[in-house]
């Protein structure tokens, strides 16, 4: 049995970026998809907009955070959000998360927010808020973190852990 655990698409080499590029992870792609099934999503794939497409990124907007495409300011907050919801009841029976680091719907922590003092590290991105705020015992890791041995090893005991717990909950 091979744990399953959701991945940014971008991650396995799938060409789903804004640029129609990809973020092959090797460590990813060839140490840890020997032992676990991975489930790739692309949120920003699920807005219609295809790859290559539009930019986006995190803007301050009043008390909030908005996400908006770089050119033109379209406003996909709603839709991404919308998107990021529909995926969550798909994820119940994950084991954990890998995210792409610094986008505006992947990040974990520190995606630039874009002000009037310019852009500040200080964002997460609307899709992985959505799956922290959702499940949030999930074990969820940066694909960048996790070139660090002992983190790799921490989040692969934590991924266990989730599991077991999970099967005990029924
Ligand atoms: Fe990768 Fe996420 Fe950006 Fe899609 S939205 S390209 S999965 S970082």
């Amino acid at each position: 049995y091979k744990l399953r655990v959701g991945i940014s698409a971008c991650l396995l080499g799938a060409q789903v970026r804004f640029d129609g590029g990809h973020k092959r992870s090797a460590f990813c792609t060839q140490e840890l998809a020997q032992h676990v099934e991975f489930v790739p999503l692309c949120p920003e794939m699920g807005l219609g907009l295809g790859s290559p497409r539009p930019a986006i990124r995190l803007v301050r907007q009043g008390e909030g955070i908005a996400a908006v495409t770089s050119q033109g300011g379209e406003d996909l907050t709603a839709p991404l959000l919308a998107v990021s919801q529909q995926a969550m009841p798909g994820m119940a029976d994950l084991s954990g998360y890998i995210l792409c680091a610094k986008s505006p719907s992947c990040g974990m922590e520190r995606v630039r927010v874009y002000g009037p003092r310019g852009g500040i590290k200080e964002g997460v991105g609307l899709f992985a808020q959505t799956l922290l705020t959702t499940y949030p015992l999930l074990p969820v890791e940066e694909e960048g973190r996790l070139q660090d041995p002992a983190l790799r090893e921490n989040f692969i005991l934590r991924l266990f852990a989730y599991h077991s717990w999970q099967q005990l909950m029924g």
